[in-house]
């Protein structure tokens, strides 16, 4: 038998299959990880297939060890890895890596096992077994008279290492080393909760049980009971046998949602995220790929679980960024997951409260299904929303960051035992610092970006890059000591908080504030159970949660995500307020939502303040179509980068050339063409080119690959070079 490897190396030349001899004893099979040697190495690879010929028979290495008991890829797994590699151009080996656990990769991981101790004769006989004096000795016989074992740890602890070994060398007791399954979440309550669907859940689970292997749009607003949905729907799939894959974004992970499907599905259930340690990553992993578990819950990563014949596909909140791989190998899981549907006839469901408008679009037509879900569940209204006018604000003399609306509700609330939260999308104390004398403004040295000023640490951070500086106490152009901050970061709001309301307990929860692992589920914790009163955050706040005791949500500085050059700020900005708004008022308590913003009169606002998503859509997909602008375009945008300023100019040029004459054969397809510096030109001292296109996107596909070919023809290494597709951050 001859295997047909690819090696675990990420290098363009050694990206294909190498042919090995298969050992018989080996018993190797398609999918399976190995070791083989390579280039004088030891390698590990992945077997994509196995055959009875070689054009090189006679000269082949033998494949040395197989990995795992299992086949790591499945054959669908496989394909689909295939698949992703073409149509993103990512390395085989590299689309491969996604479906392992990163740590599998060089044995960084494997089962964990723990030592147990049993009785190895029966009681009696081993009580009769045991000397006198032998007291701690006597207690542990007794301890295991009625348990089948216990860890040899635990009895340590328990009666003393000495008298442990001491039976262990007797023969008293056996001992022996046993799995454990490292469980993430496990001190976690599972909640199961007995729920009717309403008649517009029940309407819309019936619509898609009758549909096997459609697509579906739920369109549903925040707290109409989506997850009911989503929970029968996977109900419904492994009642067939079959299985189950939810996507959520990372920061929707809360752990109402896990508890919940805990409740539901208990050893069902694996969790894949990226909280999650090593170990517990493994241990889920392996659950699904042994069919123990057969419901994958997790962040974009598990698109790629290990599961087989799955029966649905859920990807909630399905206008999330973070379903987009912006670095890296590339790709995005809404692709994915609509390609593994297929291979699978599982049904896909996309469900959103503010659905991609380019969705909502092909919902329309006919692309997919679209099913509404137009109330709250539990009977409670939308919370109203009210629009500040901060000039009026400033008019009266009030600088501050919040108006005398916020202000006086804010009391309200913490006088009358609720929550509060408030949302703010810029971490950090300030945006940028700027020199009152001369106009200076601190700036990364590593990037063409502002510093923002974090004042916990008394820091300069560069929110690109990462670099730290000292604050500045004196302005290094003009030596100046008027150093103003301007703009506010969610630091200082709390600080101002604060200052205005001493005895409120204030959480924070940004970049900054949830950094380790589950940092940002122990806030979340925390601010459910009630042990704080203010909640002030990024986006983060905006996703999923459930706080039943919150009654108030603010809104700083709306008008921020508006006025960026990017197409989707619009209906970024009107996503992100509809889902902020939507943490108030979710149990019986009533809600509000004030919205602070500096143009009260923008059409945005209008439509918000009424949650009519269709209103805005009509609005946007108008102005879509007459501007040319994705779903009636594609935005294709190539990036040449290096720290060699000349070498990416030059590299630029190249490909501008090849680029251009892939237009001029089909100079109807282009509706945009250009080469410039991106808007931000250098980021971790790397100097930063594009080409920017748009095309219709009848043939998109075609110059995409075009595109990725006159890529792969430019050869300086000292540059890097990708192509970006609707990119969500023109920067
Ligand atoms: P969404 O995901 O659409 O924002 P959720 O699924 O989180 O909404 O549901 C919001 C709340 O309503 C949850 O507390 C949930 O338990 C509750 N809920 C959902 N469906 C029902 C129902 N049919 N009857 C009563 N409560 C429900
Ligand atoms: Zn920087």
């Amino acid at each position: 038998m001859i295997a047909e490897v690819i090696v675990d190396v990420l290098a363009a030349e050694v990206d294909r299959v190498f042919d090995y001899q298969a050992p018989e004893e080996l018993g190797l099979r398609e999918g399976d990880r190995v070791l083989v040697p390579f280039a004088g190495r030891r390698m590990e690879g992945f077997v994509l297939k196995l055959k009875e010929r070689s054009d090189f028979e006679g000269k082949l290495k033998a494949v040395q060890q197989k990995l795992d008991p299992l086949p790591a890829l499945t054959p669908e797994t496989l394909e689909l890895a295939l698949f992703m590699a073409q149509k993103f151009h990512i390395l085989i080996a590299e689309s491969l890596r996604l479906f392992i656990p990163a740590e599998m990769r060089g044995g960084r991981v494997g089962r964990k096992e723990r030592n147990a101790a049993a009785l190895a004769l029966p009681y009696e006989e081993a009580a009769a077994k045991l000397s006198k004096t032998a007291r701690a000795q006597a207690e542990a016989v007794a301890y295991l008279k009625d348990r089948p074992e216990e860890d040899v740890a635990k009895l340590n602890l328990l009666f003393g290492h000495s008298a442990i070994r001491a039976l262990l060398d007797k023969g008293i007791l056996a001992e022996r080393a046993k799995t454990v399954l490292r469980r993430p979440y496990e001190s976690m309550a599972p909640a199961a909760k007995q729920i009717t669907l309403n008649d517009q859940q029940q309407q819309a689970f019936d619509f898609i049980r009758r549909r096997p292997g459609e697509k579906f749009l739920l369109f549903g607003v925040t707290g109409s009971g989506k997850t009911e949905v989503y929970i029968r729907c996977i109900r419904e799939a492994l009642g067939q046998g079959k299985t189950a894959v939810m996507l959520v974004p990372e920061i929707g992970l809360t752990p109402q949602v896990l508890r919940r499907f805990r409740g539901e599905f208990s050893e069902q259930v694996a969790i894949l995220h990226s909280g999650l340690s090593a170990g517990e990553r493994y241990d889920e992993w392996w659950r699904l790929r042994s069919g123990e578990a057969r419901v994958a819950v997790g962040a974009r990563s598990a698109v790629f679980a290990p599961l087989t014949d799955i029966g649905v596909i859920i990807v909630d909140e399905q206008h999330e960024q973070s379903y987009q791989s912006e670095s890296s190998p590339r790709y995005d899981a809404l692709k994915v997951a609509a390609r593994r549907a297929e291979q699978n006839g599982a049904s896909l469901i996309l469900g959103s409260a503010t659905p991609l408008v380019e969705t909502f679009w092909q919902a329309e037509q006919g692309k997919l299904h679209l099913l509404e879900l137009s109330r709250r569940a539990n009977q409670a209204s939308l919370p109203p929303l009210e629009i500040v006018d901060m000039q009026q604000e400033v008019r009266r003399g009030n600088f501050g960051p919040f108006s005398q609306e916020l202000e006086d509700a804010l009391e309200e609330t913490l006088a009358s035992g609720c929550q509060a939260m408030i949302f703010l999308n810029r971490r950090g104390f300030s945006s940028s610092v700027i020199c009152g004398d001369c106009g200076y403004v601190a700036r990364c040295e590593h990037c063409d970006v502002s510093l923002v000023y974090h004042r916990a640490e008394e820091l300069l951070k560069c929110h690109y890059c990462g670099a730290r500086y000292r604050m500045l106490t004196q302005c290094p152009n003009c030596g100046g000591t008027h150093l103003t901050q301007k703009g506010l970061g969610t630091q200082r709001i709390v600080s101002e908080l604060q200052k205005r309301f001493p005895k409120a307990r204030i959480l924070r929860m940004d970049n900054d504030t949830t950094s380790t692992k589950e940092a940002h589920l122990k806030i979340t914790e925390q601010f459910f159970r009630g042990e704080a009163d203010i909640l002030v955050g990024t986006q983060m706040i905006a996703k999923g949660h459930d706080f039943e005791k919150v009654t108030l949500v603010g809104i700083l500085d709306a008008d921020q995500g508006l006025y960026m050059s990017d197409y989707r700020s619009g209906e970024r900005t009107f996503s992100l307020i509809c889902q902020v708004a939507g943490r108030a008022g979710r149990a019986g308590y009533p809600g509000r939502v004030l919205l602070q913003t500096h143009t009260p009169h923008h059409y945005l606002y209008r439509l918000v303040r009424d949650y009519d998503y269709k209103g805005f859509y009509r609005r946007e997909i108008a102005v879509r179509e007459a501007a040319q602008f994705p779903p009636f375009a594609v935005i294709l945008r190539v990036m040449v980068q290096s720290d060699l300023e000349e070498a990416a100019v030059e590299s630029l040029k190249g490909i501008y050339a090849r680029l251009e004459a892939l237009r001029q054969s089909m100079p109807e397809e282009f509706i945009y063409f250009n080469r410039m510096k991106s808007p931000v030109r250098r980021i971790k001292n790397n100097f930063r080119y594009q080409v920017l296109m748009r095309v219709r996107p009848d043939r998109a596909e075609e110059i995409e690959q075009a595109i990725y070919a006159a890529l792969d023809q430019d050869s300086d290494r000292k540059v890097v070079k990708f192509l970006e597709i609707n990119p969500s951050n023109l920067s």
